[in-house]
């Protein structure tokens, strides 16, 4: 979708601290890290909030949840995690993102 900053990240039209990709999924460091790893797990498709996700999605949910399973083990954040999605007036971008944020505070 045009405008939109994550669709423009999938597509390598903004640079950005990326760490991997899959045919479907984006996966960058966050710009504003709210704990010592903060990483955004981003489908390439413009989905815009949980509110769209569909059953043909399943596969790609699935697929989100497998990353952050070999990020949190690849980060070493096993002793603390949280994998979590923003909505409403809680949601900056509208494009459905997952966020892993874990690792030592200080
Ligand atoms: P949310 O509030 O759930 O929509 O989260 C959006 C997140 O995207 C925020 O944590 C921002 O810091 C992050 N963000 C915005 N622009 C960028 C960017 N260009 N590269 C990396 N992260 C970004
Ligand atoms: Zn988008």
């Amino acid at each position: 979708m045009e405008d939109c900053i994550f669709c423009k990240i999938a597509k390598g039209e903004i640079a950005t601290k990326f760490i991997l990709e899959t045919d479907h999924v984006v996966v960058f460091h966050d710009i504003h890290p709210l704990a010592p790893t903060h990483i955004l797990i981003v489908p390439k498709e413009h989905v815009i909030s949980v509110l769209d996700i569909k059953s043909t999605h399943a596969e790609l949910l699935l697929g989100m949840m497998v990353i952050a399973q070999k990020l949190i083990k690849d980060y070493n954040l096993e002793k603390g995690y949280r994998v979590m999605f923003n909505g409403g007036r809680y949601q900056h971008v509208p494009h459905l993102h997952m966020h892993l944020l874990g690792g030592e505070e200080g």
